[in-house]
This record gives C-alpha cells, sequence and structure tokens, in this order.
C-alpha cells in the first residue's frame, strides 16, 4: 500500500511561505497529477514527499507510515526531474541497472527488467551510450526508465516531459499512463500543462501561490470548477469571465451587464447563489457561446469581431463588446470579417458563476 497523506503541511524556505497548510491524499494506485503554474509550490511539493526537503510543520504519510524524519533511501519513492539527474559516466544501460545493482538484485534478472523497460522507453538502441551523447528527449526518457525500473511504491516525476518536442510528448504521456497501469505504480506527476494533467491523471491536484485550489478528477475539475482560478487554468480556449451584476424581477434573477447581456438563472442556479446580492462574475467557455451574425432574438449581445483563428475544425473569433473581450469556439463555416457586428447568446445552463470578489464558485 502506497497511500500519500500530507496533513497540514506547510513549508518555510527562510520568510519565503512557499506551501500553506497542504491537506491531501493520494490513494494507492492512482495516477495523482499536481497542476499550477510556475511557483506555486509544485516541486516543493515533490521534494518533500521525496525527502529531498524538510518539512517545516504538519505530517507526511507514505503507507501509513510517518516519514518526516525517514532518509530519501528508506522511502522506497523513485524520482524523474526535469534536470534528467543522470549518472555522467555511466552508459544508459548502467543507469537504468543502478537501482537494481543497489537493491543487489541478481545480473540475469537485472537484464532482463532493465530489456522491458528500454523496450518500452525506445531506448534499446542507445543502451551503450554515454548520456553527453544524447539529446534532452533520451535524457528524460532515460530518467523516466530508471525511476520506473524498481518498482518503487511510489514514483514521482517533476515536469518530465518539458524538454521534449509535440509529437514525442504525446507520444511519452501515452507511455507513462500505460506503463503506470501495466505495473500498478502510485504515480504522482508534477506538472504546469493542463493538457497533460487532464489526460494522464486520475487525481488532479490544482495549486497556486501554494494553496490548493481543488482536488478532482479530470472531469470534475472542468465541468464544476470550484473556483474561478481553477476555471480559467483548465480548458482551452480559456474561460470567458464577464463582470455580472444581479437584478431580481419578481421571483426571476438574472446576470446582467452594460453590454445587453442578460441571462436568466434557473431555479436550481438560484437556490445555489442563495441570498448574494454583491458582484459576481460569468465564465462561460468558448464552445458554450452561439454567434450569429444577424440579431435573431431581443436578447443576443452585439460585439465586434477583433481576431478570427482558424483551426480546421473550429474557429476561435474573439470579440470585442465595449472594453471586453470574449472568445467563442464556432463551426469552420462561421468566418466573418475583422471588425464586422456579430451577436452572440450563451447558453445559460452551461454557465458558471463566481463571486466577483473571492472568485469561489456558486455553480
Ligand atoms: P513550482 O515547482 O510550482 O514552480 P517551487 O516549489 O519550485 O514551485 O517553488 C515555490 C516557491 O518557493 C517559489 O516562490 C520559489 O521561489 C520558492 N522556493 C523554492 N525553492 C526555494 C529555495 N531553495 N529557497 C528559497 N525559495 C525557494
Ligand atoms: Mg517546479
Amino acid at each position: 500500500m502506497a497511500e500519500i497523506r500530507f496533513e497540514g503541511v506547510d513549508k518555510h524556505y527562510g520568510k519565503v511561505e512557499a506551501i500553506k497548510n497542504l491537506n491531501f491524499v493520494c490513494e494507492d494506485k492512482d495516477f495523482f497529477a499536481i497542476l499550477g503554474p510556475s511557483g506555486c509550490g509544485k516541486s516543493s511539493t515533490l521534494r518533500m514527499l521525496a525527502g529531498l526537503e524538510d518539512i517545516t510543520s504538519g505530517s507526511l504519510y507514505i503507507g501509513g507510515r510517518r516519514v518526516n524524519d525517514v532518509k530519501p533511501s528508506e522511502r522506497n519513492v523513485a524520482m524523474s526531474f526535469e534536470n534528467f539527474g543522470l549518472y555522467p559516466h555511466f552508459t544508459v544501460y548502467e543507469n537504468l541497472a543502478y537501482p537494481l545493482t543497489v537493491k543487489k538484485m541478481n545480473k540475469a534478472d537485472i537484464r532482463e527488467k532493465v530489456l522491458v523497460i528500454a523496450q518500452e522507453m525506445q531506448l534499446t538502441s542507445i543502451l551503450n551510450y554515454m548520456p553527453g551523447s544524447l539529446s534532452n528527449g533520451q535524457k528524460q526518457r532515460v530518467s523516466i526508465a530508471r525511476a520506473l525500473v524498481r518498482n518503487p511504491d511510489v514514483t514521482i516525476m517533476d515536469e518530465p516531459l518539458s524538454h521534449l518536442d509535440a509529437e514525442l510528448r504525446g507520444y511519452m504521456r501515452h507511455k507513462i499512463k500505460h506503463t503506470h497501469r501495466a505495473l500498478g505504480l502510485t504515480t504522482v506527476y508534477v506538472t504546469h500543462d493542463q493538457v497533460e494533467a487532464m489526460t494522464m491523471a486520475d487525481k488532479i491536484l490544482i495549486m497556486n501561490h501554494g494553496v490548493i485550489q481543488q482536488l478532482g478528477t479530470p472531469d470534475e475539475v472542468y465541468f464544476n470548477p470550484a473556483n474561478e482560478f481553477v476555471a480559467g487554468f483548465i480548458g482551452t480556449p480559456q474561460m470567458n469571465f464577464i463582470a455580472c451584476s444581479i437584478q431580481s424581477e419578481g421571483t426571476a434573477v438574472s446576470l446582467i451587464n452594460p453590454y445587453g447581456l442578460k441571462v436568466v438563472l434557473s431555479d436550481e442556479q438560484k437556490h445555489m447563489l442563495g441570498g448574494h446580492a454583491g458582484p459576481v462574475k460569468l465564465g462561460v467557455r468558448p464552445h458554450n457561446i452561439q454567434m450569429f451574425t444577424e440579431k435573431t432574438s431581443g436578447r443576443l449581445m452585439t460585439g465586434e469581431v477583433y481576431i478570427v483563428e482558424p483551426l480546421g475544425e473550429t474557429n476561435i473569433i474573439t470579440i470585442k463588446v465595449g472594453d471586453i473581450q470574449i472568445k467563442a469556439e464556432t463551426e469552420p463555416s462561421f468566418k466573418p470579417k475583422l471588425n464586422d457586428t456579430v451577436y452572440f447568446d450563451i447558453s445559460s445552463d452551461k454557465c458558471h458563476l463566481f463571486d466577483g470578489n473571492t472568485g469561489k464558485a456558486f455553480f
């Protein structure tokens, strides 16, 4: 069992409070992604897990054992880092064999394990090379293979694909995910790339400024973001945020803005809004905006085409509405020209609503 539990963990570097009150559980055999922008505390979290960094306060458990004071070598945590960490005077084969040699496994078993992982990671043809002669992409794969070869309780990876080109990155995403499943690993995977987190992980922990924003499955963080930060971080193109005020007419409650927006809330949405009457932000993903070239209904908002980005399957149209910009994802046949006037509507059942002050989601 390799359940990982952070309980009230803080990490300070001198006066820098890098991690604040980290509480989460990564379950045995989970592929667990830690996602957030640069500097949010991802590597610090991972380094505490590996035992490379002291824990300022709180407790860390691996498999039910408190490991705050357990040495890295006694944790059975295997790592692959952004800067590879390969032994420069060992061949690729020797780098892969090393963690097994340390475990005093016999030579034939080591050879078998190394050849299997080398095959998985497409390293067979370079097993006799020295790290210095490898491309960054190859070094990265050796580093990942070395982390996986020894069947660790926990495998941790810190931005392992950041040096690879787009094609190899896609390939390695599949490989790592497949290997995780095939070997029954517990993997903690740090990335700033939401696509990596969404496509690979069972659970995603989203952090910002050293504070957990949300922990959930890819579906949960995408469809039910806990706050404006998560909503804006997950999904491309990014969700639109539109500052609104709340208007009550009889029993009807609507979101309005000075540019003609009016979204009438459903009974369920009204319930989730509670009695809140302060400023709010409407959140709507670009593909939930309908665009028209003609004003066919009284409720449409009007904008002016600012940028058209054709992507083949869809177009991303940025429109200016007063002093805000809104992105919509449309059918490829919808191709307005720059500065054209267009009309749009928002699916109210697809919209999100956030507290304008705290960013917390109502729905
Ligand atoms: P991430 O991996 O998400 O980019 P880090 O965990 O590396 O974030 O860093 C979190 C915060 O802690 C940042 O503000 C960073 O500058 C600071 N930090 C990280 N390592 C050190 C260190 N050794 N000394 C001082 N500050 C550090
Ligand atoms: Mg980092």
